[in-house]
């Protein structure tokens, strides 16, 4: 038999994956990479998936949710959290996919490590129950954390399953999935530090902004993650890298259209100005260059970008603060 688990690359899929393992049923990880992870290119989330995977042995599957998950977050049908947080339909989302790979896979239900009562939003009876539901996995959705306290499953009511290997956790504790995981050898977890981008506040600000000026799109989503945000106008944004890294970064981000800025002879940030480009904007653009150049003389600033016919060069008075203030994100 084959169970197909979420994994996050936390302890408690960790766990989940483990208590299946234990009663001789097979996993297939699935780790789902979603566009509000800090890199893409391989998260901490997934780098820490992958090394559970391996140190528990079993089959790892990436799947990578792009336009479907712009879809479901602009508008869920369970709203947001705290922050700009879908984690109802994030959910169902991700185990409607699961659903798929166990029925392409002939495996015979699906796992999770979610743990009743652990998050106010999507961890409470009710929400554990909508995300069951509208995934289509009626009965079929195993959490093996928290089983003995939630309606019975089909793994449990046709004998599949061991009851020595499910378990009533709940609430926000660790110290039970802590005591397990010791319990059970697995000592060298990965825990990682911070999450979801949707659950950032600072990180929200800036999402909120494009949400406003409709302009939520997968590219402008890899440039909220990186350097100084500034709302020109309702049409225009201009991107200032904070460090030479963040500079290269933007660089490997620019799409046709957009317009970069550097000083020409000093040392300084690379910007990327993007949108409905006007003749004032890139004034602004080249304004914001010398602030962060120069503080208070004015900088030569070099223009281009695939909009331009040749580089073009001007020479600009630095913002003054209370000028920043007011189109800083
Ligand atoms: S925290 Fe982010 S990844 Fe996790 S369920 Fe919520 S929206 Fe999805």
């Amino acid at each position: 038999m084959k169970a197909i688990a979420i994994i996050s690359g936390g302890l408690d899929s960790s766990l989940a994956i483990k208590a299946i393992q234990l009663q001789n049923i097979e996993v297939i990880a699935v780790h789902f990479l979603i566009p509000f992870v800090m890199n893409t290119k391989e998260s901490i989330h997934e780098a820490a998936a992958k090394k559970i995977t391996e140190h528990l042995n079993c089959e790892f599957k990436l799947v990578v949710l792009d336009e479907a998950y712009l879809e479901m977050f602009r508008n869920p049908n369970h709203g947001y959290g705290g922050n700009l947080n879908p984690c109802i339909d994030c959910k169902i989302l991700m185990l409607k996919h699961a659903k798929k790979i166990m029925q392409e896979s002939g495996a015979s239900f699906v796992v999770t490590g979610e743990v009743l009562g652990q998050r106010p939003m999507s961890q409470n009876k009710q929400a554990l129950a909508a995300i069951e539901k509208e995934s289509g996995l009626d009965g079929l959705l195993l959490r093996p954390l928290s089983a003995k306290l939630l309606p019975e499953t089909i793994p449990q009511r046709e004998g599949w399953l061991k009851e020595e290997y499910l378990f009533d956790f709940s609430g926000r504790s660790r110290k039970p999935q802590i005591g397990l995981a010791a319990n059970w050898g697995i000592t060298d977890y990965p825990w990682p530090a911070g999450g979801c981008l949707l659950t950032d506040p600072h990180f929200c600000i800036r999402l909120a902004d494009l949400i406003k000026y409709d302009e939520c799109t997968r590219e402008n989503i890899e440039l909220l993650k990186l350097g100084r945000h500034f709302r020109i106008n309702d049409k225009t944004k201009l991107i200032l890298g904070r460090n030479s890294q963040e500079n290269e970064k933007l660089l490997r981000l620019i799409k046709d259209g957009d317009i970069t800025f550097e000083p020409n002879s000093l040392p300084g940030p690379t910007a990327i100005l993007r949108g409905n480009i006007t003749q004032g904007d890139k004034d602004s653009a080249c304004r914001l260059i010398a602030r962060y150049t120069s503080k208070d003389k004015p900088v030569e600033v070099k223009m281009s970008g695939l909009g331009l016919l040749d580089e073009e060069i001007i020479i600009a008075e630095p913002y003054i603060e209370e000028e920043i203030q007011k189109i800083r994100i």
